[in-house]
């Protein structure tokens, strides 16, 4: 375990990072905006702020709106990607979707034409075909799986689909619906749309809270397997292709950006949750709905480049800047 007083010195951080990165005022880069645009019933919660860490020995941190739960959105596709890896293997998978980042918004209807796939699983396209490769008898059966699956990277039995969000969703989805449509025109997606979508959504739909997305990312920080629970939730031979595909595309159009100030393989969601892995070490778990124009949460991003800064976190970073419980005490 790590020793109590280092235990303390990072629970100390967390509130004073939690609590300086509050007011969003100062965070954004000049030209930026804070944009709630989506989903609308997110920005009633813009307020919410929690921030949790799990270490792979166990040790917990967390600070602010912890119990609140919130839809995983684009961070179930870490997990859709993660399952469809498990059903077919990597080199079919490849087949169906590349591991580049596109450098476009989530929802952009690009694809790599060559390989007559989506760029990567990260972004709406890549997921979709994620979902279509999921295997199961119905939708119903597809989703449970994948809700099962976010068991074990949580550690807990009772994770729900969220079924408002679901219905929500399901309802004011053209864009999403428009882009299967032609994936399968063109090949990339097979069967029935409106079944997949539900995969694809039901997943999106999965409520955590900051802790559980904390040990999500500490279960693919521990190789795969859930340090809380001692479970495996993902074969060891799927670990780097999930890990380093999240790390390139995880923050959208952000991604390079995210990859050079902040250096946490990370995953994102419109909700507001950011899901950080820091290999062999911690995960994170952050939730604070207002977005920035990537899509990623203003407050999560501040917090985690603050972090990053502060600890030494950048997964390249020398390591003699490695200041993990050895930071100053705030005041
Ligand atoms: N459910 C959302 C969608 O498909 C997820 C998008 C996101 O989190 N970026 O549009």
């Amino acid at each position: 375990m790590v020793a109590q007083d280092e235990q303390d010195l990072v629970q100390r951080q967390f509130e004073e990072l939690q609590r300086s990165c509050t007011a969003t005022a100062g965070i954004l880069l000049p030209g930026e905006e804070v944009v709630s645009y989506y989903p609308p019933e997110m920005e009633a919660r813009a307020g919410e702020f929690g921030l949790a860490g799990t270490n792979v020995d166990g040790t917990r941190w967390q600070v602010g709106d912890c119990d609140v739960r919130f839809p995983l959105h684009s961070i179930s596709k870490v997990f859709t990607y993660a399952l469809a890896l498990e059903d077919h293997g990597l080199d079919a998978v490849l087949d169906r979707v590349g591991v580049e980042p596109s450098g476009d918004p989530f929802n952009s209807i690009t694809f790599d034409e060559a390989r007559n796939r989506p760029f990567n699983p990260m972004i709406n396209a890549g997921a979709l075909v994620a979902a279509n490769l999921v295997r199961g008898g119905s939708k119903e059966e597809r989703a449970q799986r994948l809700l099962e699956r976010d068991r074990l990277f949580t550690g807990n039995p009772g994770l729900q689909i969220d079924a408002r969000v679901l219905e929500e969703q399901l309802v004011a989805n053209d864009r999403n619906l428009g882009l299967s449509y032609l994936m399968r025109s063109l090949g990339m997606l097979h069967g029935d749309i409106d079944d997949n979508l539900y995969v694809y959504l039901a997943a999106c739909s999965i409520a955590v809270t900051a802790p559980e997305l904390s040990a999500m990312g500490a279960t693919l920080a521990n190789g795969g397997v859930n340090p809380l629970t001692g479970e495996r939730a993902l074969p060891r031979e799927h670990l780097r292709t999930v890990v380093s595909v999240m790390s390139m595309c995880g923050m959208y159009d952000a991604a390079g950006e995210w990859a050079h100030d902040v250096g946490i393989p990370a995953k994102s969601g419109v909700s507001g949750g950011i899901m950080g892995v820091l290999p062999r070490w911690f995960g994170l778990g952050v939730y604070s709905p207002g977005l920035d124009r990537h899509g990623n949460s203003v407050r999560g991003v501040a917090v985690c480049r603050e972090l990053s800064r502060r600890f030494g976190l950048h997964v390249f970073a020398d390591p003699s800047e490695s200041r993990f419980g050895r930071v100053a005490q705030p005041e």
